[in-house]
């Protein structure tokens, strides 16, 4: 099967894929692949959770940056206040991991302790929305400028050995550095701005894009006229 790749210039596809590669820290702000992959995506009007089941580990929206053991991740140098979660932390196993929505591929970055990064940008009708999957491998043949579809499975959990979990979070916006962060500060410090930014919490979100799910046929015999779903004032009782 041939996926639609989108009409990003290959070169420059490798030469963000590289910069994005080949800087692990949170500081890239060169890759600017957004305008050029625009028209590529098709439309987003909903969303759906990456993973089949969705049940919380360690940290939620907005909790501060911890591993499950209590152990700070990262303080602001001069306040020591604790960075808060920018993201939704999923208990999983290793398994396969579906794109959230129709999209590109615009980051793939990795971490030595957080494995790999990927960023998924959607044209949504309200405007650009980034969706952000850690602690993840892609798959083969899935880089910076592969169009996905929503479900389309495009990475498997990485192995974290007993930390082995799922982040994902929703950046509201086109892409910038920040759409990378795990965590931002409480307050804006270090350079870097206050929670949640623009991050909204991504349960949330997707629960407010889901799909409607088609009301039942009335019968098996006369399949109701397309489509499907009625205001619900004029349902009829059975
Ligand atoms: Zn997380």
């Amino acid at each position: 099967m041939i996926r639609a790749v989108s009409r990003l210039p290959v070169v420059a596809a490798i030469s963000i894929s590289a910069v994005w590669m080949s800087a692990p820290t949170f500081s890239q702000d060169t890759a600017r692949p957004a305008s050029t992959v625009r028209a590529a995506a098709q439309p987003v009007d909903y969303f759906q959770f990456p993973l089949p089941s969705w049940a919380p580990h360690c940290l939620g929206f907005g909790s501060e940056w911890r591993y499950c053991d209590g152990t700070v991740l990262r303080r602001c140098s001069a306040s020591g206040a604790i960075w808060l979660h920018t993201g939704v932390d999923i208990t999983t196993g290793i398994q396969p991991v579906m794109a959230a929505a129709n999209g590109v591929i615009i980051g793939y970055i990795v971490d030595p302790t957080f494995r790999g990064g990927i960023l998924i940008r959607h044209d949504t009708p309200n405007g650009i929305v980034i969706t952000q999957y850690w602690h993840v491998w892609p798959r083969a043949g899935y880089t910076v400028g592969t169009v996905v579809t929503r479900g389309e499975v495009f990475a498997d959990i990485a192995d974290m050995g007993s930390r082995t979990h799922f982040h994902f979070a929703v950046f509201i916006g086109d892409y910038e550095a920040d759409a990378w962060r795990g965590a931002l500060p409480p307050t804006r410090c270090d350079g870097f701005p206050a929670f949640p930014y623009r991050f909204v919490n991504p349960t949330d979100f997707v629960m407010s894009h889901w799909q409607p799910i088609p009301l039942p046929f009335r019968s098996h015999r006369q399949p109701m006229p397309f489509p499907f779903q009625r205001p619900i004032s004029t349902r009829t009782k059975p």
